[in-house]
């Protein structure tokens, strides 16, 4: 049984998920800066030490990055695991919501601050809400 998954939850050799793990596109669902001092990630990991005592494969997980300034990370809290893809964008929307961040009004993407138009549906940024 195989220990590594790619974000489709199918079983893949260790060498296919080690070029997969290098490219930080594939890797990186989500990252949306909340506050100056607070990032939350959801990011694809693929990587399931568990398959072969457990049902379920925890492959994603959302973090909130915590950080004193732009370079200074203090801490790393791991918030959530998902098995599927669907959970981990749901998950991550979530997240960033009970934090209070900006979500697109036309599609409800969490919104990162460094964005001009939203990475969803290229909507303009001033058609962000708060919840
Ligand atoms: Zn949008």
């Amino acid at each position: 049984m195989s220990n590594y998954f790619d974000r489709t939850g199918r079983p893949i050799e260790l060498l296919e998920w080690a070029r997969l793990w290098e490219d930080a596109d594939y890797r990186i669902l989500h990252k949306t800066d909340v506050t100056p001092t607070l990032r939350i990630v959801t990011v694809w990991e693929g990587f399931w030490p568990y398959a072969v005592l457990e049902e379920g494969k925890r492959i994603f997980h959302t973090a909130a990055i915590h950080r004193l300034n732009r370079d200074t990370v203090t801490e790393v809290e791991i918030l959530d695991w998902w098995d599927t893809e669907d959970e981990a964008h749901a998950g991550h929307a979530r997240h960033v919501f009970e934090r209070g961040a900006a979500f697109c009004k036309r599609c409800s993407m969490p919104l990162d601050p460094a964005w001009t138009a939203c990475y969803g549906c290229g909507a303009e940024i001033d058609e962000a809400w708060h919840p």
